[in-house]
């Protein structure tokens, strides 16, 4: 998955674009930059890309998160629901604007489970979180419903599984808003950034004064500025934003690639008896940045996991019983440890996730292995991973 693997002359010479100027702010300083908008560059190229009227970047993903659902005018109390698999960032995004994650089962496409999603709203439900999870997509259709029938918003995290697509439509633009990280391990990297995506207009307007201290970003004199409302700074650099250019760029090729070792992987494993392949829901098409599949039980894939492991076929994660995106290792948020209070609004509304049942979660990530792709790998070594992985697979 990760864009570095693939860090070169395009994104050498973009760099450099803006060290020859010495303007590495997004906003101002016209005269001394000689032409050079690296963010707003990078801006053009999602929107085109993702097939929406309006992009925003921002420093990272979680901040790209933050200020959708504060674009979107969501606050203190309100409800955000999100997936027990995911993330840290998902809830920390939504802690940080006083609203209330309100974690819900998934099912075997790894992502947030419709019917699971439907019972958890309240009255003060305002949001469905969807993560489209190591390179797969949320059933956005039937999410789509569920929104429209109780007046929700739709707020993808695409973080993990930009490229992919749902219905011929670019995953993160389906939703009333979508998200994206250029963190370091993302498909396409920016060292640190994010993007957030809608084409609705007030989000966008909202975005951007939310990000740069509720600056309007009329005229062009930046201290004379006004501040219809507070904000706060979520600015990306030129530097990491020309990055992205040509990261951006290079996006369809990386995709490229990724498909063409998963399909290597993939193809291989089909003949693996008790071994089940991820569900995708219908009319998805993966970004190929993960290849997932469930064992027979818990102890088989621990065992697996294990053999895989120690047959040297590493990146293989068993996230049932990973510290940072499953609910079962999250007890600085299940027993509310943080550094300063909480608002009252998260203390008296956070449910107690430690007495919550989330064995249909369980049931499905217990017995999941999750297996990264490179992009840097030849198709030779894809191709011997694969027979190492039928053969250890096929031994369990
Ligand atoms: C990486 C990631 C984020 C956060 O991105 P950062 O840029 O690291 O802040 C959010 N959600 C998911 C699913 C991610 O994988």
């Amino acid at each position: 998955m990760p864009g570095f693997e693939l860090f070169g002359d395009l994104e050498k010479k973009q760099v450099q674009d803006v060290l020859d100027n010495g303007v590495l702010m997004r906003y101002g300083f016209d005269a001394m930059r000689n032409n050079h908008w690296k963010a707003l560059e990078l801006e053009k190229a999602i929107g085109e890309r993702m097939q929406s009227t309006y992009v925003h970047t921002v420093s990272s993903g979680t901040a790209a998160l933050t200020v959708a659902l504060a674009s979107a005018g969501i606050g203190a109390g309100d409800e955000v629901i999100m997936p027990t698999f995911t993330f840290v960032a998902s809830f920390e995004s939504i802690l940080a604007i006083g609203a209330i994650p309100i974690l819900v089962d998934i099912d075997d496409t790894l992502t947030l489970k419709p019917e699971a999603v439907e019972k958890a709203i309240t009255e003060k439900t305002k949001v469905v979180m969807p993560v489209h999870m190591c390179g797969s997509m949320a059933n956005l259709s039937a999410l789509k419903t569920i929104c429209k029938k109780h007046n929700l918003l739709l707020l993808e995290d695409a973080c993990q599984a930009i490229g992919g697509s749902y219905q011929g439509k670019p995953l993160g633009s389906i939703g009333d808003l979508g998200c994206f990280s250029f963190d370091y391990v993302k498909t396409i990297t920016c060292g640190e950034g994010g993007a957030l995506i809608t084409n609705e207009k007030t989000y966008y307007e909202n975005a951007h004064m939310y990000a740069d201290h509720g600056h309007d970003h009329i005229g062009n004199n930046r201290g004379a500025e006004a501040h219809p409302f507070l904000g706060y700074n979520f600015r990306i650099s030129e530097l990491n934003a020309a990055v992205g250019c040509a990261q951006i760029e290079r996006l369809d090729e990386f995709l490229a690639i990724q498909e063409r070792n998963y399909t290597i992987l993939r193809n291989a494993l089909e003949a693996v008896t008790n071994l089940q392949f991820r569900t995708v829901p219908e009319g998805g098409v993966e970004n190929y940045s993960f290849l997932n599949f469930f064992l027979k039980d818990e102890e088989t894939a621990r065992i697996g996991h294990q053999a895989l492991s120690n047959a040297g076929i590493d990146a293989c994660f068993y996230w049932f019983d990973n510290n940072w995106h499953y609910y079962r290792k999250w007890e600085h948020l299940t027993s509310k440890i943080s550094l300063g209070k909480l608002p009252k609004e998260v203390l008296e509304q956070l449910p107690d996730y430690n007495t919550s049942d989330f064995s249909v979660s369980d049931h499905w990530m217990g017995r999941n292995i999750s297996c990264l792709i490179k992009i840097g790998w030849t198709e030779e070594e894809v191709q011997q991973r694969a027979q190492k992985m039928k053969t250890v697979l096929s031994n369990l």
